[in-house]
């Protein structure tokens, strides 16, 4: 028998958030965001599976994050238009940009410039990024009258022009400084007619608002609630990713007894442990605390002691079914429909899902339903 760890990647739950995504904004396009593999789905299976959808409901467009995420698109036969979010890396890249017929983000100056100076034989669909308040990438709000209007000026190398920016706290209770940010956009919107995209998976979920002529959800489409105070929308997420695997050896050991490194986790009743085939070698977060809950046949165990490289060990004193072959579930959907949801598991790990999801390293076979 093979290493029983598999990530197990639900494509009709992945088409449902994406669904559901869109029934939150259904004023707006959805351009669906598949950067970082999909958040360690796999780009090309999670794009087809969306590219599958009836005409009406799939995406207009996907996102990622590079040129060579758009290529691993395109070489899977995926022929929607993709936006590269962070625009170009150097002036070269424009060819591949023109070859590969993508949408491309512009946030500098030198940006601008090598477009500008570029001739392609059709004009590049642009995305105008404007620093709002986040102040990682765009331009500054001052400046963009003026930026809008050399690229509206430079038809042969600048088409379909839109205005994006990021917020920074979409996903706190109060939004706060987000909501400074919206109105900044909302008025250099108005004043250039521009179409404007914003909302993020948070701001998509929980603020109509912000919601504009495009909302850009990442991982809302992959199951994980990104809102401090989960709300009815956010509630209805199906998880993607089931990070699954099976108990390899038992033991039980006596009160004082310790497991694993650094003797963290002592016992204190008989207890019986179970080693799990899953580590942070293919992922898992060694920083996950003693009681980060996982399944172990349906019901919720425990973590007992730190993580290893290819294993951890959980406490089934409770579970009389746990045994050598048992099903584990880390986090996600366990055969009998119970879920452990990420977000659960991460806070465990004072870390966020994005962490978890894309952290699942590439020895974890991705297993497609
Ligand atoms: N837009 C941009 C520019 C991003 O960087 C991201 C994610 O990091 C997203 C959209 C999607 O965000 P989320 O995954 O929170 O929906």
């Amino acid at each position: 028998m093979s290493r029983p760890l598999v990530a197990d990647i639900d494509l009709d739950a992945l088409r449902h958030n994406y669904c559901h995504a869109r029934a939150q904004a259904p004023g707006s396009h959805a351009l669906a965001v598949i950067k970082a593999d999909a958040y360690g789905h796999g780009s090309v299976a999670c794009a087809r599976a969306l590219e599958a959808l009836p005409a009406a409901e799939r995406p207009p467009a996907f996102a990622v994050a590079s040129l060579e995420e758009a290529e691993t698109l395109r070489e899977g036969g995926i022929r929607s238009p993709i936006l590269l979010l962070e625009g170009i890396f150097e002036a070269a890249e424009l060819e591949a940009v023109e070859a590969l017929s993508l949408w491309m983000a512009v946030h500098s100056e030198w940006q601008l410039e090598a477009l500008l100076a570029y001739r392609p034989a059709r004009p590049i669909p642009v995305w105008l990024k404007v620093d709002s308040g986040m102040h990682r990438l765009g331009f500054p709000v001052e400046a963009v009258p003026q930026v809008w209007a050399r690229l509206a000026a430079a038809p042969d190398q600048a088409t379909g022009l839109h205005l994006m920016s990021h917020f920074a706290t979409a996903d706190a209770a109060d939004p706060g400084e987000c909501r400074r940010q919206l109105v900044r956009m909302q008025a250099l919107a108005e004043a250039l007619s521009a179409p404007l995209c914003l909302a993020n998976s948070p701001a998509t979920l929980a603020w109509p608002e912000a919601h504009g002529a495009w909302v850009r959800p990442g991982v809302m489409l992959y199951g994980s609630d990104p809102l401090e105070v989960p709300n009815s929308a956010s509630r209805a997420l199906q998880p993607v990713m089931t990070l699954r695997s099976r108990i390899i050896a038992m033991r039980e050991i006596s009160p004082g007894e310790a497991v694993g490194y650094g003797r963290r986790w002592v016992a204190a009743r008989p207890s019986r442990i179970a080693t799990v085939a899953c580590g942070y070698g293919d992922g898992y977060d060694r920083h996950a605390v003693d009681g980060t809950p996982t399944l172990v046949a349906g019901q919720r165990v425990p973590l007992a002691g730190k993580v290893s490289m290819d294993m951890l060990t959980v406490d089934v004193t409770d579970v009389a079914e746990a045994d050598i072959g048992s099903e584990v579930v880390l986090w996600g959907r366990a055969a009998d429909g119970t879920v452990l949801f990420i977000d659960e598991v991460a806070r465990h790990c004072d870390t966020i899902s994005y962490t978890l999801l894309t952290g699942v390293l590439p020895r974890v076979p991705r297993r497609y339903h």
